[in-house]
């Protein structure tokens, strides 16, 4: 670990906390952030030369597995004709109708680069044609990093304390009603009282924020019942979701409709993405087909692009889900043998590839209470035994894992090996 430890003290003299984003310091589970030289198939190796089965997929674009040669090639080829040109290309019409091609829900797509201005340029949306102020989110819920986003948020801003962030005024803030996920009543009650006011509900359709908790039956659909009596827009952050929990994202998964779907992660094969799309007549809205301003010099990058179509092209072959799904049931099935075994109270959640494990005595976690009251001690003593054995797994425990198409069987099977010894020596 010494590169590592050498680099982490270097970088945190420019970088605050030596890391772009927060949850990579390793400040949930202690300890030296592994600095990464390489990746490939389902592996990582940190600067020390370590090799590790990573179930973070750089949190969850890499659903093909890290360095795809199809999208490897894609990003050169591309790059060789200029790497930005702020005019519109061919690209990203393809971009765009692949995009509508896999979820049909989408009408109109526009690119930006990340799953936060995706989630923040939909809200601004649902409340310039709505013509009303208030959004409904759900506690535990991440949505990126925009201000009316950033109360009761989970992923880093729980891990760190702050899930309503100093710097967010409360003028902003009370615009935000949260409400508690698969808890429909909750979300009834405030449109007793707010109903004519509120723009939107965004909700992950599987929460993934907050460990991973897949929606109780009935949740999204009343959520779509409960829009449609209210006029509201029903947004689906399917930031992690979409080409994930199935090729056509939760909403196929579930079968249930949002108004507008936020995308980003996979879209991009690893390359910075994001995009937000939905009915025609909402996403016109926008500018330069409506009033409500959004923008981005690099939206649209044709690197990105191609490294984005090149990604999604690929999810199109036949069978590609079933065998990721195949791998993350044999790995959370294995992982709650072996809990049970070794008489470790754990649960696991899973939802197409994406996963949870729980260190608690409930039987099924369904929400945010029952997630933020796990042992996060035994996770933290679990997280490092995995690490030391060359499991990557997520620094902290209230984020969702991922599987990709690279996770076969073999590397399943070595994963719960190492879960084996770590498991027994908790
Ligand atoms: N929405 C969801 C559901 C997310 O998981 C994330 C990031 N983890 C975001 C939005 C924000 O995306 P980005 O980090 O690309 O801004």
């Amino acid at each position: 670990m010494q590169k590592s430890e050498a680099l982490f003290s270097r970088a945190q003299k420019t970088i605050p906390g030596g890391v772009n984003s927060p949850v990579r310091a390793f400040k949930a589970v202690g300890g030296t952030p592994r600095f990464i030289t390489k990746a490939d198939g389902p592996y990582m190796w940190d600067a020390d030369g370590k090799r590790y089965i990573d179930y973070v997929l750089s949190w969850g674009p890499m659903v093909l597995g890290h360095n795809n040669d199809k999208i490897r090639e894609a990003v050169i080829e591309a790059a060789g004709s200029g790497l930005s040109f702020g005019a519109p290309t061919e690209a990203e019409i393809l971009m765009a109708e692949k995009v509508i091609e896999m979820v049909p829900s989408m009408e109109m797509v526009r690119m930006v680069n990340s799953g936060t201005e995706a989630t923040m340029s939909s809200i601004r949306i649902a409340r310039g044609y709505t013509g009303r102020n208030k959004i409904v989110k759900f506690e535990g819920c991440y949505h990126g990093h925009a201000d009316s986003l950033l109360v009761k948020a989970g992923s880093g801003a729980l891990t760190m304390g702050v899930p309503s962030s100093p710097g967010v005024p409360a003028e902003v803030a009370q615009h935000t009603l949260t409400v508690e996920f698969n808890n429909l009543e909750s979300v009834e009650a405030v449109f007793r009282e707010h109903g004519d006011d509120i723009a939107c509900i965004i909700v992950e359709p599987v929460a993934g924020n907050m460990n991973c908790i897949p929606p109780v039956e009935g949740f999204l659909e009343g959520l779509r019942a409960i829009c449609d009596h209210h006029g509201t827009v029903l947004i689906f952050d399917e930031v992690m979701t979409g080409f994930r929990v199935s090729r056509g994202g939760a909403q196929e998964r579930y079968g249930v409709t949002p108004d507008i779907t936020c995308l980003g992660k996979v879209i991009g094969g690893g390359m910075p993405v994001g995009a937000f799309g939905g009915k025609r007549d909402i996403i016109t809205h926008v500018s330069p087909t409506g009033p409500v301003y959004q923008a981005g010099t690099l939206s649209g990058n044709p690197v990105a692009m191609a490294a984005g179509i090149a990604a999604l092209s690929q999810l199109q072959q036949d069978g590609l889900y079933e065998g990721i799904y195949r791998s993350t049931e044999q790995l959370v099935e294995g992982m709650q043998a072996l809990a049970d075994k070794h008489g470790v109270p754990m649960t696991t959640n899973h939802a197409g590839s994406m996963f949870g494990l729980f260190f608690t005595d409930v039987e099924k976690v369904v929400n945010y209470q029952q997630a933020i009251n796990c042992n996060t001690e035994q996770f933290k003593q679990f997280y490092h035994g995995m690490l030391n054995e060359g499991v990557y797994l997520a620094p902290a425990s209230y984020e969702a894992g991922f599987v990709s198409s690279q996770h076969d069987s073999a590397v399943i099977e070595e994963t719960l090996h190492a879960a084996d010894k770590v498991l027994a020596a908790l």
